[in-house]
């Protein structure tokens, strides 16, 4: 009898999902950050991986990423991959901590068959790098963590944030010229106008390599959910809204991210800095729902965020997590508390929209094109910003409600389009795939050239790399003359 008594109480025990967790809120350092990941990599073996980026710091510290999907280390078709990055300015440490944090509570939950956190990473690849700039950590940490600039940037002095090849410049000069070449812009840009850092190196290399879907860079200093562009058009510094083709979309990714905050959204909560009216950068960013497009507050050249949309198929928010850069100790656990359904709600964004693959009757398609039409109002919008299909011929197109027309081009196929509509509330994305048939003949694009930058079938078919190269070139010299 006392023996079912004690099989009924563990049975009871492993039911009530008591598996405990071992974390601590603290400021981890760049020797315990490691083996933090290590320890839930231990307890959660089966849906975690820990690697290390292809480049350490400056300062040769490793910039370690923990995986969670059920099948680690790989990716697999319909199964969108999301990242989050954080302490890119190393004395903005909060979303370091909170990815710890996050890290350890998904695999806790999963222990614990939560059964919500079990489907989101059946269904994700969710990649977390706690830290992008351990130097600059470092730095700030020995300086006594207070300073509002000190440990930024990395150990060459560099702003990261600003490191990345300026594809914005590109775009918008395509689009003065009325070109509808709209992505993967980094094979155009034919000079940099200054050294990428190791750090930057290795995240773009890590964006080339994985097939990401949804991104956020977690930074501190305001409150407040900001989205592409953050360079303007004109050169502003301050105050210019500059959308981008996906503007709606890029409005609903950080508004679930405000409004799943604890109080991002509220609109009664201070600013993070009441100084003097003229201060252009002080905003209160309760009152407009806790989001902001980024040049809209201020104009920045070479972020991580435009560049994210421009060069891959990754849609990029910077969060900007709390006034305080630097928060103590005693506040990590609430801020964890304030940040953890947003943190997961916008996980769950990777799967807004539609998925699907391209193929022909013999297998995949890779580097097809899907251009999608918005004919939800009386006129249609296109929404010029097609994305690619993978290894796998697959593809993910975050959308929000509405009617679509979504096409899917491959040089030497017929174009083949189909309507769609994406409903609210997805916790899964519609699956549209399509079958692509082969022109009879090779000769029709051996005449006409191939067309690969998302022009659609009727548009005049020049193969206009060199025109780019030449608008890129004029474009990065006049820029160079100007220092
Ligand atoms: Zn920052």
């Amino acid at each position: 009898m006392a023996y079912f008594y004690i099989v009924f109480l563990a049975l009871l025990v492993a039911c009530s999902g008591l598996v405990s967790s071992t974390f601590v809120w603290k400021h981890h350092n760049n020797e315990e950050l490691p083996l933090v990941l290590e320890e839930i990599h231990e307890k959660c073996p089966n849906i975690t991986r820990v690697y290390a980026l292809t480049e350490p710091s400056v300062r040769n510290v490793p910039l370690y990423v923990i995986e969670f999907s059920d099948s680690p280390g790989f990716h697999q078709p319909y199964k969108p991959e999301v990242k989050y990055v954080g302490n890119i300015h190393g004395n903005e440490v909060l979303g370091r901590e909170l990815l710890l944090g996050l890290a350890d509570y998904l695999c806790e939950r999963y222990l614990n068959h939560d059964r919500k956190i079990k489907t989101l990473i059946h269904t994700t690849r969710i990649h977390l790098l706690p830290a992008m700039n351990p130097d600059g950590w470092q730095l700030s940490t020995e300086t006594g963590a207070k300073d509002y600039l000190i440990g930024r940037n990395n150990n060459h002095s560099v702003d990261l944030n600003r490191n990345f090849p300026d594809l914005d410049a590109i775009t918008f000069e395509l689009e003065r010229q009325g070109i509808n070449h709209n992505n993967h812009l980094l094979r155009d840009v034919t000079r940099l106008t200054a050294p990428v850092e190791p750090e930057t190196r290795a995240v773009i290399r890590w964006m080339m390599a994985i097939p990401f879907v949804l991104s956020a860079a977690l930074h501190g200093g305001d409150l407040v959910a900001n989205y592409p562009y953050d360079e303007s058009r004109s050169g502003a510094p301050v105050s210019e809204y500059s959308a981008s083709p996906d503007d709606d979309t890029f409005r609903d990714l950080a508004m679930t991210y405000a409004e799943s905050h604890a109080d991002m959204a509220d609109p009664q909560r201070q600013g993070c800095r009441v100084s003097n009216s003229d201060d252009s950068t002080s905003y209160n960013f309760g009152k407009q729902g806790g989001v902001t497009n980024g040049a809209a507050w201020y104009s920045l050249k070479g972020g991580m965020q435009d560049f994210s949309y421009l060069a891959t198929n990754a849609f990029e928010v910077t969060l900007e997590l709390g006034c305080k850069k630097y928060p103590p100790t005693e506040e990590l656990e609430e801020e964890w508390h304030k940040n953890r359904e947003a943190l997961l709600a916008f996980i769950w964004k990777a799967h807004i929209g539609i998925k699907g693959i391209v193929g022909d009757d013999s297998g995949f398609i890779k580097n097809a094109i899907v251009s999608v039409v918005n004919i939800t109002g009386p006129v249609p919008r296109p929404i010029r910003h097609d994305i690619t299909t993978g290894d796998y011929g697959d593809y993910y197109r975050l959308l929000t409600p509405g009617h679509y027309e979504v096409t899917a081009i491959h040089p030497g196929y017929f174009p083949v389009s189909r309507v769609v509509t994406v409903p609210h509330h997805q916790t899964a994305a519609r699956i549209l795939n399509f079958k692509l048939e082969p022109k009879t003949s090779w000769f029709d694009d051996y005449t006409y050239g191939s067309f690969p930058y998302g022009l659609h079938d009727g548009q005049p078919r020049i193969y206009k790399r060199s025109l780019y190269e030449q608008v890129t070139n004029m474009m990065l010299e006049k820029k160079d003359t100007k220092h």
